[in-house]
């Protein structure tokens, strides 16, 4: 069955939670077939302690790699190289815009089978066992790989992080030698375009608005929520009000925007149309309001409260300030 392989991806001296959730899953698996889960990491001066630090998601060993950090293509060659010594059965990646670039790339490196948007991985029989919801979440389908090599790309969150209170892992040096187009992307900046501190992926309240806002300064009104549930809260929109210019790109949830999959995502004057869906439905709990108790975001909501926003936001917010005070 192999061992497996996880990239990490690093930003600011530590690894992102998709990327720790990856390899845990990947320590999980080698534990039950009896093979061993290393992780590779890309980037320009990554440290022993950073690198060390996986082997308390159960990582054994860290394949290290100096080249550009943040970027597809080097990640791609770099995990061809890795894959190209032959002990490795499954290539798994956490959530997120990089893994899949990556992930695919790699598929088309290798012409290996590729199942994205997995959100459970189990052995069984002698293989790895892929799941990943269809059909809008109502069915399963089990994916199995005939390719040497299976390439397996997690949905946002699926895997959970689990310490296994192991020490540092060994960390390797691997020589890479990148492919010319892999260089001629470079990496300018990296930032939030929202600050550092709003972090819509990770956090775990989002409170998300739509063209029911009726404005740009009916944002105030989702800003005002989420600083009432305080800690990892941040605010999101749809693409109405993004290409409206009310709400920055950075915060759009959707097809074309970002994926999450928040403890609880309150969808406020939001319709629920499928291309919006698809970046929020793994959420834990959804509570939608709307005015319109036939819009289609009451279909996969937890709670529906039909309504008008302007009423009922500022009452909610004030309800979460009296429960955290009290
Ligand atoms: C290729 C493609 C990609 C796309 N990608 C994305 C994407 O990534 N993300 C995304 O979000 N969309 C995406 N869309 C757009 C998507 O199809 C919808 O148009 C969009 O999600 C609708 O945004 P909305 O819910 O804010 O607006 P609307 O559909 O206009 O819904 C507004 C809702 O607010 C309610 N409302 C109005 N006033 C009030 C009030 N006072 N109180 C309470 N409720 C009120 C209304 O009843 C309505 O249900 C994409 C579309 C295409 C074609």
């Amino acid at each position: 069955m192999g061992n497996f392989l996880v990239y990490a991806l690093d930003y600011q001296g530590a690894f992102n939670k998709n990327s720790l959730g990856a390899v845990s899953e990947g320590a999980r698996l080698a534990a039950e077939t009896g093979g061993e889960c290393h992780a590779i990491v890309v980037g320009e001066g990554i440290t022993d302690e950073l690198a060390g630090s996986l082997g308390a998601y159960g990582a054994t060993k860290v394949l290290r790699v100096d080249g550009p950090s943040g970027l597809a293509q080097p990640v791609v060659d770099a995990m061809a190289a890795a894959v190209a010594g032959g002990s490795y059965g499954t290539a798994l990646f956490g959530g997120g815009l990089l893994g899949f670039e990556v992930g695919a790339g790699l598929a088309a490196r290798l012409g290996a089978g590729v199942a994205m948007e997995v959100t459970a991985v189990r052995a069984e029989g002698g293989k790895i066992v892929a799941e990943r919801p269809i059909l809008g979440d109502s069915a399963i389908s089990q994916i199995e790989f005939r390719s040497p090599v299976g390439i397996i790309i997690a949905r946002l969150n699926a895997f959970e992080i689990r310490e296994s209170g192991a020490g540092p892992a060994t960390v390797e040096d691997l020589e890479v030698g990148f492919s010319d187009f892999s260089r001629r992307a470079q990496m300018v900046t990296r930032g939030e375009q929202r600050g550092a501190d709003v972090d819509i992926e990770g956090a775990d309240v989002l409170v998300a608005g739509g063209r029911g806002l009726g404005s740009a300064e009916g944002f105030a009104l989702c800003e005002d929520l989420a600083s009432a549930f305080g800690g990892s809260s941040a605010v999101a929109a749809t693409r109405a009000v993004v290409d409206a210019g009310w709400f920055p790109y950075a915060g759009q949830i959707g097809q074309t925007g970002k994926t999450v999959a928040p403890k609880l995502y309150i969808a406020a004057g939001i319709s629920g149309a499928i291309q919006h869906k698809v970046g929020m439905q793994a959420s834990e709990n959804i509570v939608a309001i709307n005015k319109d108790s036939n819009a289609p975001i009451f279909e996969f909501s937890d709670l529906g409260v039909v309504g008008d926003l302007h009423k009922i936001l500022p009452k909610l917010t004030e309800a979460v300030k009296a429960k955290k005070g009290g």
